[in-house]
């Protein structure tokens, strides 16, 4: 990937170097479809143990799944703003439903709101959203835009924050699940960027560290999904950020190819 001086000044800025771009490789499709599992919040470091079981799905819950599969998505977010499905709605300020352009190419999924996205009802706010927001803009990409493919659409795995940024318990990451589903198939994304351990291993339904996800393109249900660190983690950690840069251009490189099968 060719970058202006503008680009490499702002990656320069993050303490970000510029090595060879790996070779995309393809992993193996995942067997099952999107999944509910657990760990780390924004603002806190990934944890190494593999996240809980979700519990087998209620027929309450059943039901409730093919309703919000139905949902388009005005019906959607009302639903998700109302939700009582689990007892994060309890000390919620907000539902951080959703983030950036429904119309993007590009979908970034994060893990759940920690205390700013809760105050704030919106999914990457505060300095972990605006680290989001440069690396972005190093690919001309922007949750702002309504360019199709120079839009982001955001998304939480989970929706509401845990209180203290505990770790989400099985039955919520279950409940929750049907609105993450349900908005990529809205989408109908050309790339999937997961950030983060726990929304990685949510999607690709393994208990894989980030370590041996990342670097590499995954497939789901036929979208090209890239796995890398999420950004609190970044800030924490800038020895990673050439890493992140890694997945970013190797995320960008399956948009492209995308793009070419679409035309
Ligand atoms: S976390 Fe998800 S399932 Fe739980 S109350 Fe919020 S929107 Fe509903």
């Amino acid at each position: 990937m060719k970058l202006d001086a503008r680009q490499r000044a702002m990656l320069a800025e993050m303490g970000i170097w510029l090595p060879a771009l790996p070779a995309a490789k393809t992993a193996p499709r995942p067997t099952a479809p999107p999944a509910r599992r657990a760990p780390p919040p924004v603002q806190r470091a990934p944890k190494e143990e593999a996240p809980p079981p979700a519990p087998a799905e209620a027929p309450d819950d059943a039901a409730r799944t093919a309703r919000i599969a139905l949902m388009d998505w005005d019906a959607l977010h009302a639903e998700a703003q109302q939700c009582r499905a689990c007892g994060l709605c309890q000390q919620r300020k907000n539902v951080a439903f959703e983030g950036g352009c429904r119309a993007a190419h590009w979908l970034i999924v994060g893990e759940a709101p920690g205390e700013q996205e809760d105050l704030q009802g919106a999914p990457f706010v505060g300095p972990a959203g605006q680290l989001l927001d440069a690396m972005l803009a190093a690919l001309h990409l922007s949750r702002k835009s309504n360019e199709p493919d120079k839009a982001v659409y955001i998304a939480n795995v989970l929706k509401c924050r845990p209180p203290g940024n505990r770790n989400p318990q099985p039955d919520e990451i279950a409940r929750c699940a049907p609105f993450l589903q349900r908005q990529m198939a809205l989408l109908a994304p050309r790339v999937i960027l997961a950030l983060g351990r726990f929304a990685a291993q949510s999607l690709l339904q393994t208990n894989e560290s980030i370590g041996r996800l990342r670097g590499r393109v995954h497939d789901w249900h036929g979208t090209p999904l890239i796995v890398s660190y999420h950004p609190a983690y970044l800030l924490r950690s800038p020895h990673a950020k050439a890493h992140a840069w890694h997945d970013l251009c190797l995320a960008l490189q399956a948009a492209k190819r995308g793009a070419d099968g679409a035309t």
